[in-house]
């Protein structure tokens, strides 16, 4: 027999779910006094969420199937720590009406409403059923029982196209077709079967009139279990790239005071009709005038930042509130709304190459302070990796102020600022999209981002004066840390640096091309040589680790990070990959011709690849020095037999040295 699930006041959390949306539950919930307990896959044990929590359990296999979508290994889970309530995040179970009964059967509260409201919503059609009846607004379409070609050819000739064929069981975007003539029905209505049966094992169909000029506009509702039920303003979201949010905002740009209460009004209908309890979204398709209802999320939202920086509420402490049993702690006039919230959702993805997921570790993980009104919710941290099995979201970067042009402003600083390595992120492109003059003038609708991809996918530049300084600048004080840290370190040795003045090569390579830039010190001031410029130069690190460059008298803030030949910089033009191109020929470099064996930088030898008198091809290993870190192998510039070797490991040895000689086969 099932039991009906109650809400009241539990000690201990746990949190089914994973990345940032863990990490965010974690907080609020611990700040309001819960103990917290955290559930993994085999694939993120080493994960921030974990770290966060008090206490972590293992369920299973990376799949999720194996794993966060294992009701039973998770209900077992919370058994183990003795967690009387379970947040389900979003995504996963949070939706998942069988898990909301679970919980309820095994006496654990789950943060969000009932099986039974969440099944009455669940389905599209239903809803809609549902929302006809309490008198809210719809999309003029079909969601009847019929499901037979005939009959809904039929209702999609009597809407008049273009009509959006919808799977009644989805989300995501899965199972949706847009039809824009009658011819095209048909093989629209296969195909979507196909997807919508794949991905929820549920074919059934519902048509709605394709609301020109799309807009999705969205209200957060709260309801408790005595009764009351508040709507927390609106978010706009419709920049979206195949029908998933990329950007979102809070309060709407589009619609007027008297258009908005009409809107609020019709989303507490939508949820009081089922007397919802938790939090939840009610969703509307807007012509930019006129809204109508398509879904209501049955759970907190990514999105929910933009609404908790206008209102000030922290809505997962609501939620534990709620499910604690507690009343709303404000009434609907109490809840008022201040200045203007935006999001953007970063991804581990490549805009450039159709969005392509991408994996791996995380060696650079660098964001701005988050100073006010400006937050950032991510569940990444340097060293992490972000595997194939999950969500590729990393982080969500949320910007507020009095204005929206102003939070727009300042979310696009944020983005400027941040430097991840390691995986391809999406930053740049959003960066593009929420400065692009029609998202700054609100002249957007769904299909803006399809149409604007040529603009938005942005190539990095080729480097100029400036960046390449910056790559200079970060060998430089890589260099200098390295000595400073180390010290055995060769750069320690006095008399390695030269008397008077010296001149010092670097080549780097971006993309195809290649750079050369000669920097000349010693004796008074720096200069840099780029091409046939001469330019004063020099740099000071902050505590940051960000550099101050100077250029012929222009200062500028840059980021240089020097991992091993790789150097990443970050200058007012954007990103760039460069390669610290090896003067003596590391392992995927040319050979240069020189005749002796020299050390091309200060470093240690670790080890002796080759005896005296050996016979060497043209790139056989000699030596291993060991450079800032990083080992090097030099190898014999053309064929000929090793006739001494200048050195044994361990030696330091100074840029410039002999190390080896070889002569020359006949
Ligand atoms: P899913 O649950 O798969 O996300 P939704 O029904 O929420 O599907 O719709 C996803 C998006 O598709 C909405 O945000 C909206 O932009 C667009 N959309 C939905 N219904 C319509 C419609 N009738 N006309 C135009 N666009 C629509």
């Amino acid at each position: 027999m099932a039991h009906s699930p109650s809400y009241r006041r539990f000690n201990t959390l746990l949190i089914a779910n994973r990345g940032e949306i863990a990490c965010r539950v974690i907080r609020s919930a611990r700040a309001m006094g819960l103990r917290t307990v955290a559930v993994y896959s085999e694939a993120d044990r080493e994960a921030l969420h974990v770290a966060m929590a008090d206490e972590a359990v293992l369920l299973g296999p990376a799949p999720a199937r194996d794993s966060y979508l294992n009701i039973g290994k998770v209900i077992a889970a919370a058994r183990r720590t003795g967690a009387e309530g379970i947040h389900p995040g979003y995504g996963f179970l949070s939706e998942n009406a069988a898990f909301a009964q679970a919980c309820a059967d095994a006496d654990i509260v789950f943060v969000g409403p009932t099986a039974a409201m969440m099944t009455a919503m669940g389905s599209k059609s239903g809803a809609k059923a549902l929302m006809e009846k309490a008198g809210v607004p719809l999309v003029p379409g079909y969601h009847g029982e019929a499901q037979d070609d005939a009959t809904l050819q039929g209702a999609a000739d009597r809407i008049g196209y273009p009509v959006l064929v919808k799977a009644s069981a989805g989300g995501g975007g899965r199972g949706m077709r847009i039809v824009q003539s009658a011819t095209e029905f048909a093989p629209a209505i296969v195909s979507a079967r196909r997807e919508a049966q794949a991905a929820f094992g549920d074919e059934r169909m519902l048509i709605e009139k394709y609301v020109e000029n799309p807009r999705h506009i969205e209200v957060q509702v709260i309801g408790d279990a005595h009764g009351n039920l508040l709507s927390l303003f609106e978010r706009e979201c419709t920049l979206q790239r195949r029908h998933q949010k990329v950007i979102e905002e809070a309060p709407s740009p589009t619609l007027n005071a008297a258009q908005r209460e009409k809107l609020y009004e019709a989303a507490r209908k939508a949820a009081g009709a089922v007397n919802y309890v938790g939090v939840g979204t009610v969703e509307f398709v807007s012509d930019g005038k006129e809204v109508f209802f398509i879904e209501m999320n049955t759970r907190l939202q990514v999105e929910h930042p933009v609404t908790e920086f206008i209102t000030g509420i922290d809505l997962v402490e609501w939620q534990l509130r709620v499910a604690s049993g507690e009343n709303l702690p404000r009434t609907q006039d109490q809840i008022v709304m201040k200045g203007h919230a935006i999001e953007a959702r970063v991804y581990a993805e490549n805009p450039n190459k159709n969005f392509m997921p991408s994996v791996g570790r995380i060696t650079t993980w660098r964001t701005p302070p988050e100073i006010d009104g400006l937050r950032i919710d991510s569940g990444y941290r340097k060293g992490d990796t972000v595997s194939p099995h999950y969500d590729a979201m990393l982080a969500k970067v949320i910007a507020w102020a009095e204005t929206r042009d102003a939070a727009i402003g300042r979310l696009a600083r944020a983005l400027d600022g941040i430097d991840v390595r390691g995986v391809v992120t999406n930053i740049p492109f959003l960066s593009a999209l929420v400065t692009h003059p029609e998202v700054r003038a609100n002249m957007i609708d769904t299909g803006f981002i399809e149409r604007h991809l040529k603009e938005l996918a942005v190539m990095p530049p080729a480097p100029g004066e400036i960046e390449l300084a910056a790559a200079v600048a970060g060998i430089m004080q890589a260099e200098s840390e390295a000595s400073r840290k180390d010290a055995a370190s060769p750069w320690r040795t006095a008399g390695w640096m030269p008397v008077g003045r010296r001149q010092r090569k670097f080549m780097f390579r971006h993309g195809q091309s290649e750079h050369e830039v000669t920097l000349v010190y010693g004796n008074g001031p720096s200069q840099l040589r780029v091409g046939d410029t001469n330019l004063a130069f020099g740099f000071e690190p902050d505590e940051t680790g960000d550099l101050t460059l100077s250029l012929d008298g222009m200062r500028s803030r840059v980021v240089s990070v020097v991992d091993g030949r790789d150097v990443y910089v970050r200058t007012r033009n954007g990103r760039f990959e460069l390669r610290w191109v090896d003067p003596f020929g590391g392992d995927d470099e040319e050979q240069t011709n020189e005749d002796r064996i020299i050390a091309p930088l200060p470093g240690i030898v670790v080890a002796l690849l080759a005896v005296e008198g050996a016979v060497l091809e043209k790139g056989a290993p000699i030596l291993t020095l060991e450079v800032m870190k990083m080992e090097q192998t030099l190898r014999a510039p053309y064929p000929g037999i090793l006739k001494a070797i200048r050195c044994k490991v361990g030696d330091i040895v100074q840029e410039g040295v002999e190390l080896a000689e070889i002569e020359p086969a006949a």
